[in-house]
């Protein structure tokens, strides 16, 4: 057995995003008491980071620092040691709205390095925004998870560690399936695999598939070494027929069950944590 074949996986789920909302799929948590349940669930089932957003009760999303500081404390206290990284993504706000709550200091913060167009519109990563963003996770010690959603990105995150911009070392997340962005693509993901490998020796990186394709990234990632997404946010189907997932944990069992096939078993928190070079909890 090589040493790849027996690291273990860390399973992000990502709980709720910005865009399902409860008519696509009842499963999917709004409410802060809904996602602390959702995530301690899922964490139950294998997960060790929760990749989190926060919505208005109306489902819209928001960005409000004082509900991101509810759903941490609930995080904090259901789920003990699992890493809680907040998401600084286009559709949590405005700008400098979108790191609004990185003073609450958790664990990781989402981090794109460039733009590229979504489905209705251009996710716009301004250099400024991206610089000022990076700069505010130094000072709060928070730990980037650079969302790669095409190749230069991969390189602009290297470059700004490099730069001292971002600390070493660097967690990647490969992004796949969102439409008018990179599509599903076993070629470009392993080079994806390989470039990282070859430009930062020391990052560690997960990988992300969007719609019916989660779980092609999930087995993809198993196979290759790295750790696994997984979530409503994603995805809110059980697979390609349609039949709608029945939680955020069932999705979250599916691939801690999924690793024993690749010769993996999910991460504990400590494991994960000391993978990331993260506090221990
Ligand atoms: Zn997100």
């Amino acid at each position: 057995m090589t040493s790849t074949m027996t690291t273990p996986c860390i399973i992000t789920v990502a709980i709720t995003g910005s865009v399902p909302t409860k008519k696509d799929n009842p499963a999917v948590p709004i409410t802060v008491p809904e996602q602390i349940e959702s995530t301690q669930a899922s964490f139950e089932a294998g997960a060790t980071l929760a990749h989190c957003h926060v919505r208005n009760d109306d489902g819209t999303t928001s960005s409000d620092p004082e509900k991101f500081g509810r759903l941490v404390e609930g995080l904090k206290k259901h789920c003990p040691g699992m890493i809680i990284q907040l998401s600084t993504g286009g559709r949590s706000g405005n700008g400098r709205e979108r790191g609004g709550m990185l003073p609450l200091a958790p664990d990781m913060a989402s981090l794109s390095t460039g733009s590229c167009n979504f489905p209705t519109r251009v996710y716009e990563n301004s250099p400024e925004l991206v610089d000022w963003l990076a700069s505010e996770m130094i000072v709060h010690n928070v730990k980037p998870e650079i969302e790669a959603f095409d190749l230069s990105m991969i390189f602009q995150a290297v470059k700004m560690q490099k730069e001292g911009k971002i600390k070493a070392p660097l967690h990647v997340q490969f992004v796949m399936g969102v439409k008018n962005a990179m599509p599903v693509d076993k070629e470009t993901f392993d080079f994806y695999v390989k470039t990282l490998k070859r430009l930062a020796p020391d990052a560690t990186w997960t990988g992300a598939g969007i719609g019916k394709d989660q779980i092609t990234l999930n087995r993809w990632s198993l196979e290759a070494g790295g750790h696994c997404r997984t979530g409503l946010e994603d995805n809110i189907r059980w697979d390609g027929t349609g039949k709608l997932a029945p939680s955020n944990a069932a999705l979250v069992k599916r691939v801690a069950d999924m690793c024993a096939e690749y010769g993996r078993r999910p991460a504990t928190v400590a494991e994960a944590r000391k993978m990331l070079s993260l506090a221990a909890a």
